[in-house]
């Protein structure tokens, strides 16, 4: 894999523009032809060729955009981070395999963590040395977050932690587990709530991976059985874990993988593209109602571009993001699900004589399809969405009944 390691990054003062004509540059420039998802030449990447493959994204100055420097990070705005964003949903480049340590760990360990815990954790989450997961669902515990039941107990200088996490995604990978605990009672719902950042490899811990509707094993179980950490790996104060976790819950709905839209158009250039290319697929692009359909995606996709730049505009202007990440969240995840269905109709025709082209779209968009059915359960399900943004941003009351 050959990769332009002599990189010359902008000057931050030269503004977004420039910083994404930069990004455009080195991502087309390097991006190896296997990884793309529309190239004839593409095979699933090794998890060792996506760590190499975004350490040199990080060293192009194309990741930790906003961190400041003093942690690995390029001291730039959200501007620039949207700027990049869109250069890299531009091209079907794989998913990142560190984005819960990038954007969900890293900002809430800049948020609450101590100055020893920034330096050891952050550098090492933008130059893909260490991987995290996020343990927060439990069996009992997912859309009603407050009822999770895993212990933490102080004894001295340690904690002792003893529970169950579920849904773990990229547990067997990481190094480190942000993980949600509480020192109370189930009874005492977001009071006594804690934080840690647990090593994987600390005794007590094991993961029992599950696999998923489309056959990958991306997400585990994790069972803490006496898990003892010192008191340096809690992050934040003691009774903080609730707004830590509403943080992280806000930036997972709102700014974690800016670059949907732009990603989604993409996709629906490679799904055009595929059925062009086939004989049998392509008057069905001629059809009144699929032009109809596809016309929705693009009016939905223009539409979520507009949510994801006015976050953008709101944050530099120094508002939190609050209940309005519910809307992103549920706007792009059933965007995604209906178009992913849309895809996968337009290529039910596919079969052994159908062009190249779209025998590989149908392989792609049926991966998509599968994983289009968690989009509106992660981070929150679409009917909790509905009930944030109900309760919050319309003021609507809580109980219609
Ligand atoms: C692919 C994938 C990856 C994930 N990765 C992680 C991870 O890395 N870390 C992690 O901690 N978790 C992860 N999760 C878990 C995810 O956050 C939960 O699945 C989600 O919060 C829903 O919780 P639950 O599964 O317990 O469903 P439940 O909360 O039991 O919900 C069941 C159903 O009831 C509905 N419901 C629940 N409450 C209400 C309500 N108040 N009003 C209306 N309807 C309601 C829900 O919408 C849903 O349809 C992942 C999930 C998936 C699918």
């Amino acid at each position: 894999m050959h990769i332009d390691k002599h990189i010359a990054v902008p000057d931050p003062a030269a503004g977004p523009e420039v910083y994404r004509q930069h990004a455009r540059n080195w991502l087309r420039g390097n991006l190896p032809e296997f990884m793309r998802a529309d190239s004839p030449d593409y095979r699933t990447p090794t998890l060792e060729e996506c760590r190499e493959w975004e350490a040199s994204m990080y060293q192009a100055g194309l990741a930790g955009m906003t961190w400041p420097r003093a942690y690995g990070g390029h001291g730039l705005t959200l501007r620039e981070h949207l700027a990049v964003n869109k250069e890299i949903g531009a091209l079907l480049m794989p998913e990142s395999v560190s984005s819960i340590g990038k954007e969900l760990a890293g900002p809430i360990i800049m948020k609450v963590g101590t100055e020893a815990q920034k330096q050891a954790f952050l550098p090492a989450i933008l130059n893909m040395r260490e991987y995290w997961c996020q343990g927060f669902s439990e069996p009992d515990a997912g859309s009603d977050l407050a009822r999770l039941r895993t212990r933490a107990v102080r004894e001295g200088d340690h904690w002792r932690i003893n529970g169950q996490k579920i849904w773990t995604s990229g547990a067997a990978k990481a190094h480190y587990c942000l993980l949600l605990t509480r020192t109370g009672t189930v009874a005492d719902k977001h009071r006594g709530l804690l934080m840690f950042a647990v090593p994987m490899d600390t005794p007590g811990i094991r993961v029992v991976p599950i696999k998923s509707i489309d056959g990958k094993e991306s997400f585990a179980e994790v069972f803490f059985d006496d898990v003892v950490v010192p008191d340096s790996a809690r992050l934040g104060a003691p009774d903080d874990g609730w707004n830590a976790a509403i943080r992280v819950l806000s930036i997972e709905r709102a700014t974690n993988r800016m670059y949907r839209a732009w990603r989604f158009e993409a996709e629906l250039r490679h799904l055009v593209a595929a059925c062009k290319s086939d004989a049998q697929l392509a008057p069905a692009l001629e059809d009144g109602y699929t032009q109809r359909a596809i016309g929705e995606v693009v009016a939905q996709i223009d539409a979520l571009k507009g949510l994801v730049e006015q976050t953008v505009s709101s944050m530099m202007a120094g508002e939190s993001i609050g209940a309005r990440g519910s809307l992103t969240k549920l706007y792009w995840s059933e965007c995604h699900q209906a178009f992913a269905g849309l895809a996968l109709s337009l290529l039910s025709q596919v079969g052994p004589h159908s062009s190249a082209q779209a025998r590989r779209a149908r392989k792609s968009f049926t991966q998509a399809y599968l994983f289009a059915r968690a989009e509106t359960i992660y981070a929150g399900t679409s009917e909790v969405q509905l009930d944030v943004i109900a309760q919050r941003i319309l003021n609507l009351p809580k109980d219609l009944t």
